[in-house]
């Protein structure tokens, strides 16, 4: 069981997306997805895209760390629905960090994900969706 980085005390709880298997905070609503997992969500033939759309910053973010080694994590930036969001990912590469409401924007961007994971995630996630963005 991981824990959260941004509430650390609060384990997070695995869910199964698509036979991937996430990690999500039901404190702050954030989601752990580990190497590799956000191209198996945007599906296998945009893996070079998923991986394009995240650039590094090369900043360290301070307070969070990865929930697997313990590094804390740099800002990457990746565009989204809803215009670029920071996210936050280890720089030894265990995974990224992806704040309430963040992935299902990373995905909603048309970016290669298909529009039936984009859909599971907002259901997966709904109760902590705000409405009327970006659709
Ligand atoms: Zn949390
Ligand atoms: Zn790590």
């Amino acid at each position: 069981m991981l824990r959260c980085p941004v509430c650390v005390k609060s384990d997070m709880v695995v869910l199964e997306l698509e036979e991937i298997e996430v990690d999500h905070c039901l404190s702050c609503g954030g989601v752990w997805l580990d190497a590799g997992e956000l191209e198996l969500l945007m599906g296998a033939a945009d893996r070079a895209a998923a991986r394009d759309k995240l650039r590094d910053t090369g900043v360290a973010a301070g307070s969070r760390k990865c929930p697997i080694c313990g590094k804390t994590m740099e800002k990457a930036v990746s565009s989204s629905a809803e215009g670029e969001v920071t996210l936050d990912r280890c720089p030894a590469g265990h995974g990224i960090w992806f704040d309430d409401g963040e992935l299902q924007a990373v995905l909603a961007c048309g970016c290669g994900a298909d529009g039936r994971v984009v859909a599971l995630v907002r259901d997966m996630f709904r109760s902590r969706i705000t409405t009327g963005k970006g659709e």
